[in-house]
């Protein structure tokens, strides 16, 4: 059985972030992942020759010197990447009601340009905008520097509603509605979000959000081989069905159709209750506890529609547009969703259109009745949701964007239940288990478990999104290489 210092499941952004660091640090690294190629939903896809993102359509805090750049430069992927930094006046534009806002990068920008369109609500909005950057700001590439990475933030600011932060700072409805504007990012629904995911993903997005350009799958693909280059292994089509126990301590992963692989350390990138399902039964993990993994309650899915639009026809416009009928721009089960979220890519010359993927919200009520079909043996009704959905979305972007539907290619769709299969996350969540602000303990966990050698990452965790999962990793790596050591290396990269 072939042995390493440390097995990692799953080539997500979180497992691979955890082989990178790993191996750049001088441990034997093995990367699992089950499908034939890495990624989790960093994977693009391509049809007619143009690439399709899944699950990446900005990413923040990376322009130089900011956080996820900083990690790019340790990953030794910032000059193989090619990312674009999004319109500095305006990386989000909120069309709320058919009125455009438009959102700066830059955390004062921000707070003024919002004070533009809100006069009377200038003290509010200032005060709103520190609060974010007070939590963003407990974590940076300043504290990595100092060797620390620090979870107070969440500590704090997990049981604080994102909602109510937003309704104590300002009280015009309008306003209101443009802050909450970009809820999809986070799974944000008014009754729930915790304002530490809302920081951390708006914070770092105001700070320096960007596009990957040439498919995020690049992003994959460059870490992937970074980990081979310190003689690390990603090895695809190595589904792990076993996660073997002896005396207290894991053994071994049986992988199917393949040979057992064994290490000292094991790094579990999945959905959590699908990791300890695989475990052995073993009296440090109670059956109870499992039991309630199994029942948390998980963020909605995500429905994309992917347009290839005919060359040269609809001008690129380098921002991210939001649309929402009214003010009421959260997302709930009971309402048929209120927000989409267009997502351009640039042509070579950035001046056209080339793809836009359209992505809404999608509670598992909508697709419930697909749940026992699988990949490729879907049955004709399920497409014909899919078609009926697609068609939804180009209406509702027709109808503020009058000529876009003549500019339509061709039509590609994914549904949760794509993700559910691809990635193996119960129905198709896009972002795991939902962290609920008025009781947020049960659904954070450590990177820790009862078992010492079995370790944690992966967006469930604490927060989603690639600061979220990337953070995450650290701490995961910090047990096996040390917290100060690690966070040093990184932040003077
Ligand atoms: C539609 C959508 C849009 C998003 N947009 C953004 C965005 O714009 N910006 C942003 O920052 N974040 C975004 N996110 C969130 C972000 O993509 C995720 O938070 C992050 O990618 C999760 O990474 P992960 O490694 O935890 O999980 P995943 O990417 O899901 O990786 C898990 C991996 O484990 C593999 N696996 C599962 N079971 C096994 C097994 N038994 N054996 C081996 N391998 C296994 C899976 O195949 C998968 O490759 C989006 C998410 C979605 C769904």
């Amino acid at each position: 059985m072939k042995e390493y210092d440390v097995v990692i499941i799953g080539s997500g952004l979180s497992g691979l972030s955890c082989g990178v660091m790993l191996a750049k640090e001088g441990l034997s690294v093995c990367v699992l992942e089950q499908h034939s190629v890495c990624g989790g939903c960093l994977q693009s896809f391509r049809r007619d020759g143009q690439t399709f993102d899944t699950g990446f359509h900005y990413i923040g805090s990376m322009a130089e010197g900011q956080l996820m750049h900083q990690y790019f430069k340790y990953f030794g992927i910032a000059d193989r990447v090619r990312t674009i930094a999004l319109d500095a006046d305006g990386y989000e534009t909120l069309n709320i009601g058919g009125r455009e806002y438009t959102i700066p990068i830059g955390r004062q920008r921000f707070a003024d340009r919002l004070s533009e369109y809100f006069p009377s609500q200038r003290e509010g909005i200032q005060q709103f905008t520190n609060r974010v950057f007070e939590v963003k700001d407990s974590i940076g590439v300043g504290l990595l520097r100092q060797g620390i990475i620090s979870l107070d933030g969440a500590r704090l600011n997990m049981s604080v509603s994102a909602a109510q932060t937003i309704d104590n700072c300002v009280t015009d409805s309008a306003l209101r509605g443009v802050l909450a504007g970009s809820s999809l990012l986070y799974g944000g629904e008014r009754a729930t979000s915790n304002f530490y995911s809302y920081s951390m993903v708006v914070g770092s997005n105001i700070e320096g959000a960007s596009k990957i350009l040439g498919g995020t799958q690049t992003v994959a693909d460059a870490m992937a081989d970074q980990i081979q280059r310190a003689d690390g292994e990603v090895l695809t089509r190595a589904r792990v069905s076993r996660i073997a126990v002896a005396d207290g301590q894991v053994s071994h992963v049986e992988v199917a159709d393949r040979e057992p692989v064994r290490a000292r350390y094991y790094i579990s990138s999945l959905y959590p209750a699908h990791t300890f399902n695989m475990l052995d039964r073993t009296p440090a993990i109670k059956k109870v506890y499992i039991n309630r993994l199994n029942e948390l309650k998980n963020t909605y899915g995500v429905f994309s529609t992917y347009i290839k639009l005919k060359p040269n026809k609809l001008p690129y416009r380098n921002t991210n547009i939001y649309i929402h009928s009214d003010a009421n721009t959260w997302a709930s089960p009971e309402k048929r969703t209120p927000t989409m979220l267009f997502c351009p890519t640039p042509s070579a010359d950035m001046r056209w259109t080339d793809v836009a993927t359209l992505l809404i919200p999608m509670y598992h009520s909508e697709f419930a009745e697909w749940d026992g079909s699988s990949l490729g043996e879907r049955p004709q009704s399920y497409e014909e949701f899919k078609q009926r959905t697609a068609q939804w979305c180009i209406d509702l972007y027709e109808r503020h964007y009058p000529g876009f539907r003549e500019c339509i290619d061709k039509v590609y769709t994914s549904s949760p239940l794509t993700f559910r299969d691809y990635t193996s996350t119960p129905d198709g969540t896009a972002y795991g288990v939902m962290k609920n602000y008025a009781n947020p303990l049960p659904t954070m966990f450590s990177v820790r478990t009862k078992i010492p050698n079995l370790l944690l990452t992966g967006q469930s965790l604490f927060v989603h999104g690639a600061i979220g999962v990337t953070v995450t990793s650290t701490l995961a790596c910090a047990e096996i290489l040390g917290a100060e050591y690690l966070a040093r290396k990184i932040g003077n990269a």
